[in-house]
């Protein structure tokens, strides 16, 4: 069982996916996760993010330890823990960089589709990202295209707002951007084939995770 839950920023996709794992006792995959860890890499190694030959070559040579238990998310990357250096606002200003080189796109979906296929004797797993149902897991039973109005998007990063890391206006910024820079790799916006798209706006988190299981029980 491959469930795939692609969405934008902010759409709620991370909570939901991994309520849905849980729920139906399935391992989970952040895959944005792991353009987040190569992006923490490259930087921390101080990389021109332009050079995209010397970014994919670390992509390769990335030691990437990933939790796939919904229950206990760790990210491990060449032995440290970068669970919250990867949430950074710095690293998320530039991890579409990072996601627009094909070389490192070519080698995560790789790793992601070992990921998934390990997971198919425990039961299965649900994958959330940009790409799923389109690249990475097109044979997938259940496809969701999570979607948000805009200020629903910005809401549910409050919190960032709170703290004071950002002003609104650069929230909105931000949130405008990546979607414009994701578009050019991924198509996201694009219902693939069979996918359900479910706009959680006026949606709680819980409805969105019980819509969800009841199509996967179908
Ligand atoms: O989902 P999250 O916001 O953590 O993803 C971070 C970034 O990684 C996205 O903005 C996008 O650029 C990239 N990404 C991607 N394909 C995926 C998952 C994430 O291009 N499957």
């Amino acid at each position: 069982m491959i469930i795939a839950v692609d969405g934008p920023s902010g759409s709620g996709k991370s909570s939901t996916a991994r309520g849905v794992a849980t729920r139906l006792g399935l391992r989970y995959l952040d895959t944005g996760a792991m353009y987040r860890a190569v992006t923490w890499s490259a930087v921390e190694r101080g990389l021109d993010l332009d050079d995209t030959e010397a970014v994919a070559e670390r992509a390769r040579e990335l030691r990437l330890e990933l939790s796939t238990d919904p229950a206990d998310q760790f990210v491990v990357a060449d032995g440290t823990d970068v669970a919250a250096a990867i949430r950074e606002p710095e690293l998320s200003a530039v991890v579409s960089k990072i996601a627009t080189n094909l070389e490192v796109r070519k080698e995560l979906i790789r790793r992601q589709r070992a990921i998934i296929d390990a997971a198919q004797p425990t039961g299965g797993i649900v994958v959330e990202g940009r790409d799923i149902a389109t690249v990475v897991a097109p044979q997938a039973e259940l496809k969701v295209l999570l979607t948000a109005d805009q200020d629903a998007r910005m809401a549910r990063r409050g919190a960032e707002l709170a703290a004071g890391s950002v002003t609104a206006e650069q929230l909105r910024d931000q949130i405008v951007r990546r979607d414009a820079d994701d578009a050019t790799v991924s198509e996201f916006q694009v219902a693939s084939d069979g996918a359900v798209t479910i706009d959680s706006t006026y949606l709680s988190l819980d409805e969105v995770i019980d819509a969800i299981s009841r199509l996967a029980k179908e």
